[in-house]
């Protein structure tokens, strides 16, 4: 077990300046923390939090990360809390123990296949700071490699886990060594007999292709010193989980695996890894088709190489990767070796940013990072910041776009599950239907049969597909409530010209009759278009009578008598002119009302006249509506329709001469035309004066008001 000292002087050694006093501080905690606590192999816990520690030493990390993988586990499992940390070691160190503990809460063990990616981008999206990750990383691979004194079952969940969540993540980060010890110790637990039967086939083969490495090596070296490089060249068997994985995809056996050695030559430049390229394929037959360059086009996690494949000596195939030092750094040790090498030049060179294509958007304020530390600090992984990763209650992993509720998730799970969505709770505990969905929340939504979509709702969902069924929802309420509606009043206009509904609704022929001459398929729809008062009931009535028609005319229906509402009528001259939408519908009889005369950015709601169409109120106004709250329909402006509105304001002024001109003078400077003024003095010395003029929508009016308020002599300005 490494010494507070040992790794004071490992961090020191490539990190001058580095907070010691704080690091010796952490060890000593934790280890207090730990005091009595056993790991399953006998050894005290402590050795975990600081085998970690070394690692992350190996990796070069900052001071805090250092202390963070010292103290990963004390809040996890002793009685030591974030808040205490913080004020231990900083808010840097407690947020970043903080993070990797909540890592370690998550039990990512995929239930299938096809979520391992979600939970992937859960890992990196929850890590939020780079470090946490690596941190966490660092813990894995400990746990991994004393993973020998855990329970088969516990042996089997973890290697799952790391095989399906660390291991591609160690490989985005660019960690190819934790890669590969993440893959083979996991293919040991998973797939222990075939793990078994390699290892012993690479210990059998060992000589005789050391011997094959090594001439290898040796005429590489010769040739290519020859032409003036001097290159390090390396050979290696790859490792036993890719060994397999070859196996598996070729359907073949241990001893046809014929490219069990990898070369490496790594030379000065750029230029020297083609000119090497060169002269090893003008010493042995490259084979077609397994030249990759790298180097132009880098992997996605900066990853810079030229591969090729060559028949070699005895004509065996050999694969060979040829780099400069700098692209060796980062092959194995992907963004780590990054900040290493810009500690010494100081800086990212926008041309090195380039390459991280997929950090690139998560640097903040590049170009004055003068130093690795504060390069880290800058890389908070936001990678995936237009999504959030949530559990159902079965957890399973659902996404959804940044700035989703408990209401696209209801949705998400099914339409019925959505549209009668009473409440819901996330993470045990109540919260509104507004709640934003966080990284890691456990969703659980609660139904009640009785619930319908609001319109409410429309401002909360995120989702496309969540916003699409409320509106299906509340179009079919909607329709059911015209339709409703519809067929209570024909029934009723037919009672007043002698006739029954019930025999219509009867007689076929009739029925077919009505049906054709209305356009519709089927008596429903026409007692819809009846409600939303597109057809009229006494052309029903007409239609069915004819002869009727003009006795009946010379005197109004009694339902008509009864319903009438004193509204201003706005005749409707055509589609669209109204500008109120009905479900995002236009083509509905709309008739503005008197009471309020609302105009565009006024909150409105709609009431369903008898026979009459739909009146539009203000929200405000409830004029009509107790009555009746089955009739209130949900209406909303047409952005697209350009309408004027005519309002009505009150503008009481000091009775004073000239007073009128002024005001009136103000209306015309803002182009206002009135269209019906009144004027009354009272006996106060004040003039109360109506103006009514056309308006476009409430920005404007509200500009005329105020401009109104600071002509001298107006007392107050009013809408009516
Ligand atoms: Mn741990």
């Amino acid at each position: 077990m490494l010494t507070a000292n040992e790794i004071a002087t490992r961090v020191e050694s490539y990190h001058p300046t580095a907070d010691l006093d704080l690091l010796r501080h952490a060890y000593d905690f934790s280890r207090e923390a730990h005091d009595g606590q056993m790991r399953k192999s006998g050894d005290p816990y402590f050795c975990h939090p600081v085998s970690v520690a070394g690692i992350i030493t190996d990796l070069r990390l900052d001071v805090a990360s250092v202390c963070a993988a010292l103290l990963h586990d004390v809040v996890e499992d002793t009685p030591v809390t974030t808040e205490q940390l913080a004020r231990e070691f900083g808010d840097e160190v407690a947020f970043l123990v903080d993070g990797v503990t909540k890592l370690t809460k998550m039990n990512f063990t995929s239930r299938q296949d096809r979520q391992a990616e979600s939970f992937r981008k859960m890992v990196v999206a929850m890590a939020r700071d780079i470090r946490v990750l690596v941190v966490k990383l660092c813990d894995r691979l400990d746990n991994m490699r004393t993973l020998e004194f855990m329970s088969p079952d516990g042996q089997e969940r973890i290697s799952r886990e790391t095989m399906d969540i660390y291991a591609p993540l160690a490989n985005r980060l660019g960690f190819a060594q934790f890669k590969n010890e993440f893959q083979d110790l996991s293919f040991r637990y998973l797939h222990s007999d075939a793990h078994v039967e390699i290892a012993h086939a690479v210990q059998e083969s060992a000589s005789s292709r050391d011997h094959h490495i090594d001439k290898v090596c040796k005429l590489l070296k010769a040739k290519l010193a020859t032409q003036g490089f001097a290159a390090q060249i390396s050979g290696r068997v790859k490792h036993n989980y890719s060994i397999w994985r070859k196996m598996q995809d070729r359907q073949c056996s241990f001893e046809q695996v014929y490219d069990l050695t990898a070369f490496r030559v790594v030379v000065e430049s750029v230029a020297d890894c083609y000119a090497a390229l060169g002269v090893i394929h003008s010493m042995w037959t490259p084979v077609p088709g397994r030249f990759k360059d790298y180097i132009a086009l880098p992997k996605p996690n900066m990853y810079q190489s030229l591969h090729t494949t060559v028949f070699g000596p005895g004509h065996q195939r050999i694969e060979i990767q040829i780099r400069t030092h700098e692209m060796h750094e980062v092959a194995e040790m992907g963004i780590a070796a990054h900040w290493r090498y810009k500690a010494a030049s100081g800086g990212i060179d926008p041309r090195d940013a380039a390459q991280f294509a997929w950090l690139r958007q998560l640097m903040e304020s590049q170009n004055e990072l003068s130093n690795p530390a504060e390069f880290l600090e800058s890389v908070k992984v936001d990678l995936f910041q237009d999504e959030v990763y949530v559990f159902t209650p079965k957890g399973d992993v659902r996404a959804f776009p940044r700035g989703a509720t408990p209401l696209d998730f209801a949705f998400a799970i099914h339409s019925e599950v959505g549209n009668h969505c009473a409440g819901a709770r996330v993470n045990g505990t109540v919260v509104p239907l507004s709640y934003r969905l966080r990284n890691g929340d456990l969703v659980e939504v609660m139904t009640n049969p009785e619930q319908e979509p609001e319109k409410e709702w429309l401002d909360w969902v995120e989702t496309a597909r969540a916003r699409s069924k409320i509106r299906h929802h509340m179009r079919l309420i909607q329709r059911e409530k015209s339709k409703n509606l519809g067929r209570e009043l024909l029934e009723r206009a037919m009672t007043d010209g002698g006739m029954t509904l019930d025999r219509l609704e009867k007689s076929d022929d009739e029925r077919d009759r009505v049906q054709e001459r209305f356009g519709v398929d089927r008596l429903e729809e026409l007692f819809v278009n009846i409600g939303y008062g597109k057809i009229k009931t006494n052309q029903v009535v007409d239609f069915l009578a004819p002869a009727e028609a003009e006795n009946r005319r010379s005197q109004p229906p009694r339902s008509l008598r009864q319903g009438r509402i004193e509204a201003f009528v706005r005749r409707v001259t055509g589609r669209n002119s109204h500008g109120i939408l009905l479900n995002g519908e236009d083509d509905v009889l709309v008739r503005f009302t008197k009471c309020c005369n609302p105009i565009p950015g006024d909150e409105i709601v709609g009431y369903m006249t008898r026979g009459r169409g739909i009146t539009v109120h203000r929200r405000d106004c409830v004029k009509g509506f107790e009555a009746d709250p089955e009739r209130k329909v949900q209406v909303s402006w047409d952005p697209k329709a350009k309408i004027n509105r005519p309002v009505t304001l009150t503008v009481v002024t000091a009775n004073r001469p000239g007073i009128l001109a002024t005001v009136g003078q103000t209306f015309h400077g803002l182009g206002v035309n009135i269209s019906e003024a009144t004027c009354r003095a009272g006996d106060d010395g004040r003039a109360s004066n109506t103006f009514t003029f056309l308006c476009s929508d409430l920005p404007r009016l509200k500009d005329v008001m105020r401009q109104l308020k600071k002509v001298e002599g107006v007392v107050d300005v009013s809408r009516v």
